[in-house]
């Protein structure tokens, strides 16, 4: 007999706020410099130092948080996570514990594939806090050497955090696909995982149904998912992994320590790292060298109304004003603004939006990647496609010598 079980999993995004100085000091944040030159007294910790927030980190967390629906609080403080680790040169990071800047908002997500129902993801909250340094390990073939490069310390980053809302590894990628998308049209960062602008924890375990109730597994945080795929295999393997464990010792583990596992990419497995920190291990308390934040009703009236519009909003507004499916306006929408407005553009000056939605996701969608290009350097603008749809269209032109136009 198998018992049936749920998969419980809840995720941790770290997004590098797109600001071009970092959070309490003046150093750059560009990627890619040589090690260790963007460097100043405050964020490798010298003594004496003072920090000061970098007001811009703020008015971009606060767009998100207001974009993800979460409540902003008026009043925010800055503590010290306080943990010892060669990258971390002040020996605690700047972080937000018991009043974070905001709480208690979601974000929707729905499948185009129809694997799941749509569904609202809370978000338990997204804070604000300073990266670490970078550990790099044999860098130099067969010195067996470790270093440091401090060019990242103290750059921006907004921690957004889940309720455990999500129950498979497809919802979890729907949730990172929706949410970057949504940073993206915020233009809130980059999103660009290989240089670490986006990462992601998750937090996973199982309730298994018994002749005696439920049970649940010890919650698992992975760590080292590299791509979103790798979230996925990483969910599928582990929720496998736990239930294999508990078929073998039928014990009741809720009551064992998290743990924390690594995913090993090539190998397709997650390994115990260690066990995980409570956070009474890191005695936070608040920052004296910081005034905490006052954010007025103003503000945040101000921030909502400088969102602009979402990719939820627009993919209703494609089916609603213009007679999309779904499917063609998540499309649209999942290309970027820029693809939505030359789809728009055509789509007035032809006067048939199927069409035009036709052409787009198809014939220009397949240019574009053919070409390894984007909307902007496409050489058809918007005006001589809807010319050509509108010949097609009036019969002047047959619709297959159109493509080869
Ligand atoms: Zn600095």
């Amino acid at each position: 007999m198998t018992d049936a079980y749920t998969t419980i999993i809840g995720l941790e995004v770290h997004v590098q706020l797109a600001t071009s100085s970092k959070l309490f000091c003046r150093c750059s944040t560009r990627f890619g410099a040589e090690p260790n030159t963007q460097t100043c007294p405050v964020c490798i910790g010298m003594p004496g130092t003072l920090p000061v927030m970098n007001r811009e980190a703020l008015r971009l967390s606060l767009k998100t948080a207001s974009a993800l629906h979460c409540e902003i609080a008026p009043f925010t403080k800055w503590d010290r996570k306080q943990y010892y680790y060669p990258d971390l040169p002040k020996n605690y990071q700047i972080s937000q514990y018991d009043l974070p800047l905001s709480l208690n908002g979601y974000l929707e997500i729905s499948d185009p594939k129809d694997q799941f129902e749509p569904k609202r993801i809370r978000i338990l909250r997204a804070h604000l806090e300073e990266d670490a340094g970078k550990s790099l390990h044999d860098e130099v073939a067969g010195k067996g050497d470790s270093l440091i490069d401090l060019n990242r310390t103290g750059t921006p980053l907004l921690e957004i955090v889940s309720e455990p809302d999500l129950r498979s590894s497809a919802e979890a990628k729907a949730f990172l696909t929706e949410l970057k998308l949504l940073l993206t049209y915020l233009g809130v960062s980059d999103c660009n995982m290989q240089e670490g602008s986006l990462r992601v924890d998750a937090n996973v375990n199982l309730h298994i149904d018994t002749p005696q109730g439920s049970i649940a597994t010890p919650i698992i945080e992975i760590k080292n998912m590299n791509s979103f795929r790798a979230v996925e295999r990483a969910l599928d393997y582990e929720a496998r992994r736990q239930y294999g464990v508990w078929q073998e010792t039928r014990q009741k583990l809720g009551d064992a320590p998290k743990q924390t596992r690594g995913w090993d990419d090539a190998a397709g497995v997650t390994r115990g790292q260690r066990s995980k920190e409570e956070s009474s291990d890191y005695r936070y308390f608040p920052d004296p060298d910081l005034v905490p934040v006052r954010v007025t009703p103003d503000e945040i009236e101000q921030v909502g109304s400088s969102l602009g519009e979402l990719p939820a909003a627009l993919r209703n507004r494609l089916q609603t004003d213009f007679g999309l499916s779904y499917y063609d306006a998540d499309v649209l929408v999942n290309q970027g603004r820029a693809v939505v407005d030359y789809f728009l553009d055509v789509a007035r000056r032809c006067g048939d939006a199927k069409a035009a939605a036709n052409w787009v996701t198809q014939d220009i969608l397949r240019t574009l990647k053919d070409q390894n290009s984007t909307i902007e350097q496409l050489p058809i603008r918007s005006v001589a496609l809807a010319e050509l749809v509108t010949k097609v269209k009036s019969g002047e032109v047959p619709s297959a010598r159109a493509r080869e136009v």
